[in-house]
């Protein structure tokens, strides 16, 4: 789920949470339950206050979702050991509202990472069945009314399964976005892969974004290889994209398109600065010092996107300027302009 479909869900929670307050509230008037009196407008207002907070970016959507959890949490907490005291022995059940605990362990799985989702389902589960045991120590009786025991037993068993299962669910999640990631990820540099990077190019295609490719490749890289060793080389591959992140500007993949050839795909900038930082790059790559190695140089190829063409086309562009900067001696790099088949150096 995207960061802004969370959001919308977070808002469209608190519209429903609302007009389910409001239901309950009238479906109770004459007979206000005290807690309930206090707890759902009170719940209302914060769904409301954090909604609001939410859109002007007072609180990020961790810590707004953080606060409705724990304001749930604490009300249906309350509103059990308000049961035990009220409602069970009056009854012999505990009463609908126990329902509701189901969805809050759903809701830590789906508002936070599975580990800590598990710490705070338990924390809950746990206070659930302190109080639980608790009312039954405290109050004797009620372990008589073997009806009220039953149904206290199916909460404590609904609650334990609910977070079992959510705690199995939230494995198999973990473990599917960890090879997600390592899909699209270069195992030995660790940076962004082919695949990832032609995606982007693929989702760039389609927006009218102005943007920059950049091919460069290492030179004479078989001959590092030769001298110091493979090990050495894949050293070299890894710095070259440590300094890659560290040098160019916020918003560029590093994509590793395959042995000692790099694509990157800069955001819209105006060129002197796109030039600025690959020059300043270029100059870094030499300051290189891993296993005996110094002086890596790369050649560069440059192509900024001209409106409405095509990542193929321009990738195109990219790939003859670098092998421009091949030609014409290495350790540079070459501009290609639209239209043109031949590449300015700089
Ligand atoms: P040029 O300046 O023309 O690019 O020369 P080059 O030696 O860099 O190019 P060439 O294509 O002849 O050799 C590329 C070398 O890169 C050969 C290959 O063994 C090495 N290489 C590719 N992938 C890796 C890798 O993951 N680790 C290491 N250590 N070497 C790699
Ligand atoms: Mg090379
Ligand atoms: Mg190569």
């Amino acid at each position: 789920m995207t960061h802004s479909h969370a959001r919308q869900l977070f808002v469209m929670t608190a519209v429903i949470s609302i007009l389910a307050s409001g239901v309950a509230l009238w479906f109770q008037r004459g007979d206000f339950d005290p807690l309930d009196r206090l707890a759902l407008p009170g719940i209302g207002a914060l769904w409301i206050l954090s909604s609001v907070a939410l859109r002007f970016r007072w609180l990020r959507l961790g810590q707004a979702q953080l606060l409705m959890f724990v304001a749930y949490a604490a009300y249906f907490l309350l509103a059990l050991n308000h049961q035990f005291r009220v409602f069970a022995p009056q009854h012999h059940l505990l009463s609908q509202n126990t329902y509701w605990f189901a969805p809050l362990y759903a809701v830590a799985f789906l508002y936070f990472l599975p580990q800590q989702a598990l710490r705070f389902s338990l924390a809950i589960f746990g206070l659930s069945l302190l109080i639980t045991v608790a009312h039954f120590v405290l109050n004797p009786a009620l372990g008589g009314d073997l009806t009220l025991v039953a149904s206290t037993l199916q909460f404590v068993m609904v609650g334990f399964a609910m977070i079992l299962l959510q705690a199995v669910m939230g494995q198999r999640h973990t473990a599917m976005m960890a090879k997600q990631m390592a899909a699209y990820q270069d195992a030995l540099t660790g940076t962004a892969n082919r695949r990832a990077a032609e995606e982007h190019l693929l989702a760039l295609e389609h927006s009218s974004a102005s943007f920059t490719l950049v091919l460069f490749d290492l030179d004479h890289f078989k001959g590092i290889n030769d001298q110091h060793g493979h090990a050495a080389g894949d050293s070299v591959l890894r710095a070259v994209v440590h300094e890659a992140q560290k040098i160019m500007p916020g918003g560029t993949m590093c994509a590793r398109w395959g042995g000692e050839e790099f694509l990157l795909i800069l955001p819209a900038l105006p060129m002197p600065v796109v030039a600025r930082s690959l020059q300043d790059f270029r100059e870094c790559l030499e300051s290189i010092r891993v296993g005996g190695v110094t002086g890596v140089t790369a050649s560069f190829g440059v192509a900024e996107r001209f409106p409405s063409e095509t990542t193929e086309a321009l990738l195109l562009r990219a790939d003859r300027a670098l092998y421009q900067a091949k030609a014409l001696g290495r350790n540079r790099i070459q501009y290609s302009t639209p239209g043109s088949s031949d590449a300015e150096s700089q």
